[in-house]
């Protein structure tokens, strides 16, 4: 089967000596895996350099034996102006990258993913806020690991004012339930408040949230928790973004 659809280059390497394997996340196939053969023995075959999130429009021949398909064309239409020279839009990029990487399984479409990577990487290109926690958050809400933080993990009462975040069960505790594990951090009012409007509103109107700096950093500490409770293992990228941009 021919298929053809915009897609974003997730990452891409070297396979044996003259072409390369990538991995995409396409408007209607989802993560997809190709072979661009020959692009290293001849970069002009393929009018892309196939840079982190850049958006191409590609041409594939779906295999039904193997989960590598053959890439017959592979078009930049927009790189969003990201470049290794440009710490941080390259470090949010990553970080992002290894999210959509590690949340999405192989052919799973999901419209909505794509459209939150393009909403997110305009908002790189032209603004200069830090929007790692809504496509954090709503990563995670589209992915189906939607983190449930409207209700209690131990009684499953709706949290409404009072709640603990509890870093052994990778949810919410209510007070009534603290005794399930004392180590649980008291969150502050903003908090769970920001992650759930962010969850239900448009990107634009989320980009309008002005989060208090005690906020955004209690915010950031529960969905690394998150991920890594959930996922398995932390996120790679996140740690060393934090080191080089945030300090
Ligand atoms: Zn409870």
């Amino acid at each position: 089967m021919i298929c053809s659809a915009p897609a974003f280059v997730l990452r891409s390497f070297d396979f044996r000596e003259t072409s390369k394997i990538v991995v995409f996340f396409s408007k209607e196939y989802g993560k997809v895996k190709g072979i661009l053969k020959g692009i290293r023995k001849d970069p002009r075959k393929f009018s892309t350099s196939l840079a982190p999130l850049s958006l191409n429009h590609i041409i594939f021949y779906k295999k039904r034996t193997s989960e590598i398909h053959l890439v017959s064309q592979c078009d930049l239409i927009d790189d969003f102006g990201i470049s290794r020279g440009e710490l941080k839009a390259y470090g949010f990029s990553s970080v992002a990258i290894e999210l959509i990487d590690l949340l999405m399984p192989v052919e799973d479409s999901n419209p909505k993913v794509f459209d939150l990577i393009f909403d997110f990487l305009n908002t790189l290109k032209s603004h200069d806020q830090d929007t790692r926690p809504i496509f954090q958050i709503k990563m995670l809400a589209l992915s189906g690991f939607k983190p449930h933080f409207d209700s209690c993990l131990g009684c499953d009462t709706k949290i409404l004012h009072e709640a603990y975040f509890s870093h052994n069960r990778g949810g919410l505790l209510c007070p009534r339930c603290l005794y399930q594990d004392k180590k649980a951090e008291m969150t502050l009012p903003g908090t769970i408040a920001s992650i759930l409007y962010i969850e239900k509103s448009a990107w634009q109107n989320c980009l309008r949230l002005a989060l208090l700096p005690s906020v955004k950093k209690q915010l950031e500490g529960i969905l690394s928790c998150f991920v890594h409770f959930h996922v398995g293992r932390p996120l790679k990228t996140e740690r060393l973004v934090h080191e080089f941009l945030d300090r």
